[in-house]
């Protein structure tokens, strides 16, 4: 209940709409009843042969009713549609606003099948929330209160029993079909997101399924999901068929109970013949726009779980947020670690550990240590992905919280292992950088990035993930958009360590070049060219072990040289 007074919260502003498409809604169908009633009238009148002029009243009814009815639908259809719409807007921003923030860190919880089931599935679900689930009980209510005046003018006995039905109709049946239905829309959902996981695991890891003999398993998983969902499909058809049966069944109970209370008081058997036509089809036609409450119902479940699913998302808090007063990123930044430690959520042990390190403004410095060290977690500090949790990080002598996280992601360029280009234009994967650079600027960053062959590409697709282009040629995209962000800090975490050796070290020439007078932080577990950096900071288990030039810590028997002779010797690692 809690989780659909949110959620009509969150359509409010709409309500306006709303209201006229009910309107309009509850028109048309009283329109068609109007002519199911002014024809059944006509063909009444018309079989007891009366002279023309007596049935031009039915005549006119028909015209009427028949053309109001289609420019009605027509209408309603344009107003419910446009409300629908501006729902769907106002919730895919409401949502993308509220996930923003909660990127990376409070998503990690998510898997990226679930995630993508909330953003497409559960939001298509809700934009439907005023169509399928305000809109038919309130036409519902309007046309029974329709009947309940027009038939009261006649006989209030017969207001009275077509109320009961369609109390019957309205509360009655859709509250038991959705009592035995109780669980069917919610497991739909589970399943359908299940499946989306499997589906999604299956087409990224169709090799290692493979090559490990998995596949079997996990196709046999993805049937049993199948299984379950056509089961539940099974029972929800079955409720649609049982529901749509006892609608009939009390439709045809109130026009029986109507004609046993009207036809003994009737005198003139010609006249009432013709009433008694027009009560029968009314009251018929009154039942329509009962019979998509219990879908109504149903739809309410599925829109329930799936905006209880988007407000865990949206009532998940940022790891980082922006201060009231947000501090100005400095020209010349020194970045100062003090006594840092830091432990992930859940974890039982410290993933940085005491550690202290200065990073003067244009110095160029690597990160290096073995795997799990910790150097990617400096990174994630650095960029606000996450807050630090014991000792100091600063930038500038204040404290790196102080500063709006977006703020310090535009002073703070990262290319990181694996490059992420848009299914776009290289265009738009670059525009990404520096929104309405023209296109000299971005041509003269690909031919600084090494890419001079690409600057009449800029309008060429990028593929899927950017498939359509090399490693090196992605990460000089990644050169490419730093360029363009132009920031006086750059960050190179493992930036080279997924391209060949020759490409490896024409990038790496390129981001030397470019990140002259900059301040460098490269990470790596790479050790290569490691004369260039003003120091190396070692870490190993998230201690710092060892910090100093190339030169010094090759004179020491430590860690650092342990990783220079055994990549040197055993070949690059
Ligand atoms: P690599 O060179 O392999 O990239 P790294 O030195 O960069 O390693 P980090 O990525 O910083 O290491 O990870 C350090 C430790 O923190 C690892 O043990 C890792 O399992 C753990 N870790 C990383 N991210 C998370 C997370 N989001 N939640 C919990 N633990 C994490």
């Amino acid at each position: 209940m809690k989780t659909f007074l949110r959620l009509t919260a969150i359509v409010r502003p709409y309500y306006l709409w709303m209201a006229l498409a009910a309107l309009i809604g509850f028109a048309t169908t009283g329109s068609g009843i109007g002519l199911l009633v002014t024809s059944g009238y006509l063909i009444a009148k018309a079989a007891l042969q009366p002279p023309l002029g007596a049935l031009q009243l039915g005549i006119i009814g028909v015209r009427v009713f028949g053309t109001a009815r289609g420019v009605l639908r027509y209408a309603e259809r344009l107003v419910s549609h446009s409300t629908t719409f501006r729902i769907l807007a106002k919730l895919r921003l409401w949502f993308f606003d509220a996930i923003e923030p909660l990127a990376p860190a409070r998503l990690l919880h998510f898997r990226s099948g679930d995630l993508l089931q909330r953003v497409v599935d559960d939001i298509q679900s809700l934009e439907n929330i005023y169509t399928r689930v305000l809109a038919p009980p309130l036409t519902a209510i309007l046309v029974s209160l329709m009947m309940m005046l027009l038939l009261g003018t006649w006989s209030i006995q017969a207001a009275l029993l077509v109320m009961f039905f369609h109390l019957l109709a309205g509360i009655a049946v859709p509250l038991m079909v959705a009592t035995l239905g109780r669980g069917t829309q919610t497991g739909i959902m589970e399943l359908k997101t299940s499946q989306q996981v499997l589906a999604l695991d299956f087409l990224h890891g169709i090799g290692e399924l493979k090559v490990y003999g998995k596949l079997p398993a996990h196709l046999a998983r993805m049937q049993d999901n199948e299984t379950g969902m056509l089961r539940l499909q099974n029972r929800n058809a079955f409720l649609d068929g049982m529901h749509e049966s006892l609608t009939g069944l009390l439709m045809n109970a109130a026009v029986i109970a109507v004609l046993c209370a009207l036809v003994p008081g009737m005198q003139n058997p010609g006249a009432n013949g013709i009433s008694l036509t027009v009560i029968t089809l009314a009251v018929m036609a009154s039942f329509e726009p009962f019979l998509p409450l219990p879908a109504s119902m149903k739809n309410l479940e599925a829109d329930t779980h799936a905006g209880k699913r988007l407000f865990e998302i949206l009532d998940a808090k940022p790891e980082t947020t922006a201060p009231a007063a947000p501090a100005m990123f400095p020209d010349n930044p020194v970045i100062r670690a003090e006594n840092l430690s830091f432990t992930y959520p859940g974890s039982y042990t410290k993933t940085l550990d005491n550690i202290s390190f200065t990073v003067e403004p244009g110095r160029h410095i690597a990160i290096v240590g073995p795997s799990g060290a910790g150097k990617s977690t400096i990174t994630s500090l650095l960029m606000r992905f996450w807050n630090t949790s014991e000792g100091e990080l600063t930038i500038g002598g204040k404290d790196i919280g102080l500063f709006d996280p977006e703020n310090l992601r535009r002073n703070i360029a990262l290319v990181s292992q694996r490059t992420y280009l848009f299914a776009e234009t290289i265009r738009e994967n670059l525009l990404l950088a520096k929104p309405g650079a023209g296109d000299d600027e971005l041509k003269r960053a690909l031919t600084a990035a090494g890419l001079g062959s690409f600057v009449s590409k800029l309008d060429e697709w990028a593929g899927q993930h950017g498939m359509k282009l090399s490693g090196g040629e992605r990460q000089r995209i990644a050169i490419a958009r730093v360029l363009l962000q132009d920031a006086p800090v750059i960050i190179l975490d493992e930036a080279t360590a997924n391209l060949d050796g020759i490409t490896e070290k024409e990038v790496t020439g390129t981001l030397a070049a470019i990140s002259r007078g900059k301040t460098l932080i490269a990470i790596t577990h790479r050790l290569k060219a490691m004369e260039q950096y003003d120091r190396i900071i070692v870490l190993d288990k998230g201690k710092i072990v060892e910090q100093g030039r190339h030169g010094e810590l090759m004179q020491n028997s430590g860690t650092y040289r342990r990783m220079w002779e055994l990549q040197h010797t055993a070949g690059p690692v």
